[in-house]
């Protein structure tokens, strides 16, 4: 989790980035931060909270410059504070830079142990820290070879910016678990999450960074090129199942159209006699809309979302997340009352914020309650940045279907099929990480 985005060429490059980490807050609640780089030197600022509660006119204003990068956290390793507040910056032989890290590095244990005993002094409990001291040790003369060399000792996932004066690079890892884009307006140009950041920014869908691709911008000139040859992606297929706005462009087509897709083949494959159809808001409704079109069924909103509390699971502890969950959705009691319901979530993880929904439907006075859920059942904990629990928390390792039917208190339950997930959201080639459902981790 976590989101960044970084800009080249813009006379507006503060206000920019702070309009886009706006449009990546989905993607973290914790903190945020802005880097600028002008005629006078570097320039940032990073606090905890809201983009929103973080930034104003003032400080905006204070970023002066035309280059920026910024980030939006959620903790996935190293803990929710200031000190971890991204981007980060550093002064090395090669010159002062800044870097937003969105991802996880597996042998981030290992690689800190032995830069520790080469003399690292560790500023953050970050994983993102590690490539700055590899770049500062590295014997190579030039930055982007320093990049380069870093970037082979790293597993894991990581999509990197590095505002590196008027300089924007950018790097994916080679498996490819985060996603990156390109935006661009004449010689300006946006590096970043998704692409819902690059339209809010009025500029156009350019071009993604590929696995194992760096991506650098100087003088108005971008170009690219491969720093590993990479054979199959492993792109995070929970990306389209939860995490990315609907809006977003990932392989070719919006975040919706996967999740409709999915609608669609969930209808196919689980039919039911029912008075509605509906989705758990927001990430459930789009799967609800293609169920119901494909089997000629009536979409009806049965919660109205409360879009001022925060997303649940970006609560870091479990009291905080059930307490947010309940008070986030109210049920619509005309569409619910004596009808028979098919209700649509995209995933089921530890199974406590779906057992407390149904009950709302429950007392609502549903008649019978069908839950369709638009992935399979989630098995592995991630190592490539999802904040998804231990194995033992999830609750299709602790039970069999009949007995999560029982402890969420549905009629019936059925999982999409991955086959069906996959076709919904790739283009064949396209190769997935399903770790969280099948346990085929790519690289640990
Ligand atoms: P639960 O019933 O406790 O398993 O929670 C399932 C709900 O949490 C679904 O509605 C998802 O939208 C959401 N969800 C599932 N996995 C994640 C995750 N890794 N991060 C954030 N939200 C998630």
């Amino acid at each position: 989790m976590c989101g960044i985005f970084g800009i080249t060429n813009s006379s507006k490059a503060s206000f920019l980035t702070y309009i886009a980490l706006y449009s990546l807050q989905h993607r973290g609640q914790e903190s945020c931060g802005i880097a600028v780089f002008g005629k006078n030197g570097y320039k940032y600022y990073n606090s905890m909270g809201l983009v929103q509660e973080v930034f104003n006119s003032e400080i905006l204003k204070m970023l002066e410059g035309e280059y920026a990068i910024g980030h939006v956290r959620y903790s996935t390793t190293g803990s929710s504070t200031i000190t971890n507040s991204q981007p980060l910056f550093f002064r090395t032989k090669f010159g002062e830079f800044a870097v937003a890290h969105n991802g996880n590095i597996v042998n981030s244990e290992e690689l800190k142990k032995e830069l520790s005993k080469r003399g690292s002094i560790f500023q953050t409990t970050t994983d993102s820290e590690i490539i700055a001291h590899l770049i500062s040790l590295s014997d190579r003369k030039d930055f982007v070879d320093a990049l380069c060399d870093g970037l082979g000792k790293l597993k894991g996932a990581y999509s990197f910016l590095f505002l590196y004066q008027d300089c924007l690079i950018c790097a994916r890892d080679p498996w490819g678990f985060r996603p990156l884009v390109v935006g661009r307006k004449g010689d300006s140009f946006i590096f970043t999450s998704e692409t819902c950041a690059i339209d809010c920014c009025g500029y156009e869908v350019y071009d993604e960074i590929f696995p194992g691709e760096i991506g650098i911008v100087k003088n108005g000139r971008y170009e690219k090129f491969k720093f590993k040859n990479v054979e199959k992606y492993f792109r995070c297929i929970f990306e389209q199942v939860y995490f990315a706005r609907p809006d977003s462009l990932v392989c070719e087509r919006t975040v919706f159209s996967s999740r409709y897709f999915v609608g669609k083949y969930l209808a196919e494959e689980y039919k039911v006699d029912a008075d509605i159809v509906s989705g758990v808001p927001d990430s459930g409704v789009a799967y609800a809309i293609g169920y119901a079109q494909k089997s000629n069924m009536k979409f009806m909103p049965v919660f109205m979302k409360n879009h001022y509390s925060p997303r649940s699971f970006l609560q870091p502890n479990q009291d905080l997340r059930e307490f947010i969950a309940d008070l986030k959705l109210s049920p619509i009691k005309d569409n619910i009352k004596g009808k028979k319901i098919i209700l649509i979530d995209d995933s089921l993880v530890r199974g406590t914020t779906s057992k407390k929904i149904i009950s709302k439907l429950r007392s609502a006075g549903a008649s019978r309650i069908y839950f369709l859920i638009g992935s399979p059942p989630v098995k592995g904990p991630c190592y490539y940045g999802i904040d998804t629990p231990t194995e033992k928390e999830l609750i299709a390792n602790k039970m069999d279907i009949d007995g999560i039917k029982k402890f969420i208190g549905v009629d019936d339950l059925y999982y999409v099929s991955i086959e069906n997930l996959i076709r919904a959201c790739g283009n064949g080639d396209r190769n997935f990480c399903t770790a969280c459902f099948d346990k085929n981790y790519p690289v640990l």
